[in-house]
């Protein structure tokens, strides 16, 4: 048995591999395969409205807020969110809580904008997370973007430790989506990248208060990146990307049969909770992200050599546990346990790193 620990695209849940692979095969009654069907056919009308329903059900997402699919990855909201939204101050308050923040807050940057960062940690390597200043004047800015979840360095907002602000809040939640409870009421606008807990890459999911674009004067705003023309067409103001949606909605199906976000949150608590017990009892290795922090979707850790690292990760390839290296900028390990990923993936991942370790 060989685990694919990618941070994204990471794994599916095998049922959904199974169904895909069928439905690759020309159907013997609409004589086409998935990728061949027209986004304006019946069958995938019931597809895409069957995904947004199957979503707000699982995140409880009220008719205050509209859902939308759309492409371009969680990057190009990098540039949508201010477009549509920091339209009066032109002023974006920003926690730079790692490299995905980084990356919004030089798009939007970019656009125009004033970047106002509230505090960093970025010379603490990100293991902890940037804390709301008390005299953050909410009204000076048009939102607040924070990463639930950085996914290169591993340290989390949970619902429980997310900054309180009086203001407008945006989330940036690519790579916690579905892995743990969040109140959609307490955000103004969610993203999320399809590649990670919700599917392939391809599409990008957007929730977003509606109230809160009505208020917005979008003059020079092109039409594709204007949220309104998404919503007013149910995601198909333009050829939406089908394949990427019908098996979103694949994997909405299983975690809904598997028991819901409830049900993946603590099977994800339990899975991080077995590898971070290891790691911290561990001589060898250390998990460095503050424990209030810990994320439960990408585990990071070092042995502290980072040459050391790179060749245990290459071990662990041969041993059939792939993708463990960290990501590029930071190096050591990342383990990504997102909501497909089976528990035993972490006890063959802790037997593999117990025998290295009694190895050196
Ligand atoms: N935000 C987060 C938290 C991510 O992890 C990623 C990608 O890994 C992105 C944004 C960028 O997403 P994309 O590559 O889909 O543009």
């Amino acid at each position: 048995k060989t685990y694919n620990f990618s941070a994204g695209p990471g794994v599916m849940p095998e049922e959904v591999i199974t169904q895909i692979t069928q439905a690759f095969e020309t159907n013997a009654h609409t004589h086409m395969s998935i990728i061949e069907i027209s986004h304006r056919s019946k069958q995938f009308q019931t597809i895409i409205t069957g995904a947004e329903k199957k979503l707000r059900e699982l995140m409880h997402i009220s008719d205050e807020y509209a859902v939308v699919f759309l492409q371009g990855g969680g990057s190009t909201q990098f540039e949508m969110i201010p477009l549509n939204f920091a339209t009066k101050h032109h002023n974006i308050a920003l926690l730079d809580s790692g490299n995905f923040a980084e990356k919004a807050a030089e798009a939007a940057k970019q656009l125009g904008n004033k970047v106002t960062i509230l505090n960093s940690t970025k010379d603490k390597h990100y293991q902890k997370l940037p804390l709301l200043p008390d005299n953050f004047d909410a009204t000076s800015a048009d939102y607040l973007h924070i990463v639930t979840n950085n996914t290169i360095e591993g340290a989390t907002f949970h619902q429980n430790n997310l900054p309180k602000t009086a203001g407008r809040l945006v989330a940036d939640m690519s790579s916690n989506i579905l892995a743990e409870p969040y109140n959609v009421s307490d955000f103004d606008a969610i993203f999320a990248g399809g590649q990670k807990n919700l599917g392939p890459a391809g599409v990008t999911v957007a929730i977003i208060k509606k109230s809160w674009l009505t208020e917005q004067d979008l003059t020079g705003v092109g039409p594709m990146m204007r949220y309104q023309n998404h919503i007013d067409k149910q995601s198909m103001y333009n050829t939406p990307p089908v394949f990427a949606i019908y098996a979103l909605n694949l994997v909405l199906d299983w975690v809904i049969q598997q028991g819901g976000v409830t049900e993946m949150y603590r099977r994800n608590l339990e899975k991080a909770a077995r590898l971070y017990a290891y790691l911290d009892q561990s001589e060898f290795y250390t998990a460095p992200v503050e424990v209030s922090a810990r994320s439960l979707t990408n585990i990071v850790f070092t042995t502290g050599d980072l040459e050391q690292d790179k060749v245990i990760a290459k071990q662990a390839t041969e041993a059939g546990l792939f993708n463990l290296n960290g990501h590029r900028s930071v190096g050591g390990f990342r383990a990504s346990l997102y909501n497909a990923q089976p528990m035993s993936a972490v006890d063959a991942l802790i037997a593999f790193l117990q025998k290295v370790e009694q190895q050196a």
